[in-house]
Formats: structure tokens, sequence, C-alpha cells
């Protein structure tokens, strides 16, 4: 079922990408509601989590229901500039250059236990990123879960092979 709620468009951004637009799941108040479910189902024990991180910009809408539904804070993961107060920043690695993401030095207490989500896992880069920021404030990364893995890329295999527990829902094989 929510496999099928994924759009999937042929050659977006550029030739050759199969872009995975969950824009359709989140328009599809069934699927929307099951990919959150299953995404909160490991964490709801009481000592599971004490903050959901989301990546900008669709981390956003799945990390916010999550943290919503677990009864826990909301961390944001932004592209550079775009906080207001004290940062810490991190690059990483595109296929072409660089990108940027940042947090809030105080948006987390030393130790607190955080879970990571975004939409899509692909080469890892993203994901890698943001969970050595978290941890560069103080973060305990203890999992990090995302509604679509293409596993040919890696990534999942990326933060497993850290030490990070990572939960998908779906998964496409190829690009
Ligand atoms: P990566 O850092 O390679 O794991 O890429 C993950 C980030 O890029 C996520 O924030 C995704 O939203 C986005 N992304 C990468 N590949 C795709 C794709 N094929 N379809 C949709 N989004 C993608």
């Amino acid at each position: 079922m929510l496999e099928h709620s994924i759009r999937t468009i042929p050659d977006h951004p550029k030739p050759g990408i199969l872009f995975r637009d969950i824009t359709t799941l989140l328009g599809d108040p069934a699927a929307f509601s099951a990919a959150v479910d299953a995404l909160v189902a490991p964490y709801t024990a009481p000592a599971g989590v004490a903050k959901v991180a989301g990546i900008e910009a669709r981390g956003f809408i799945l990390g916010g229901a999550v943290a919503h539904r677990l009864g826990v804070g909301f961390v944001p993961v932004r592209k550079k500039g775009k906080l207001p107060h004290e940062t810490v920043r991190i690059s990483y690695a595109l296929e072409y250059g660089t990108d940027e993401i940042e947090v809030h030095r105080d948006a987390v207490t030393r130790g607190e236990r955080v879970l990571l989500v975004d939409d899509l896992i692909a080469t890892g880069g993203t994901a890698v990123a943001a969970v050595d920021l978290l941890r560069s404030i103080g973060a305990e990364v203890v999992a990090a879960a995302f509604v679509i893995d293409l596993p040919d890329l890696g990534g999942a295999a990326r933060l497993r092979a850290m030490g990070l527990p990572v939960q998908t829902l779906v998964a496409f094989p190829g690009h």
C-alpha cells in the first residue's frame, strides 16, 4: 500500500534520476497515517527517544508528525543560514560539490536520545552528516528512520556500519 502511494518521476531533477515523490503519500490520509504509525512503532517505549531530529525539508513533515505521536520534542536540521540562534555546521559531499547543514548548538541536552528521520536514504551522505552533527552537540543518536530506502546506493548500510539501527518502510532497488 505504501509503495503504491509514492509517485516516481523519471529524469527529475536531471536525466537518469528516478525521483521518489512522497507528496502523493502525504496527500493520502491512510498512507500518511500508516507511514507515521510504522515509523513510530519501534520507539514507543517510555525510555525510547527524547527528541526527533528531521532533515530539511521533507524530514520536517514526517519527523514533526513522528515527534508529535511520540510526545517528544523536534529538532530541525536545516540548510545553512536558516537558523537564527548560535549554530553548529557540517559540510558533506554531494555528487558534484558539497552542501552544508546545521543545527542550533543548544538543540539537545548532553546524552539526550535522538531519533533521526528523513523521507529517503540514498547514498547516506546527508544522514551521516546529520548524525555527526547531532553527536557533536551531545546527542545520543539511537536510530534513524526513513520511509524509502534505495538499498543499491548503500546509505542504510553505511549508517548500520556506524552502529546505528536503521528502519526503512519501502525499498526501491536500483537508483
Ligand atoms: P543521500 O544523501 O544520497 O542519502 O540523499 C538523501 C537526500 O536526498 C534525502 O533528503 C532525499 O530527500 C533526497 N534524495 C536523494 N535521492 C532521491 C530520489 N531518488 N528521490 C527523491 N529524493 C531523493
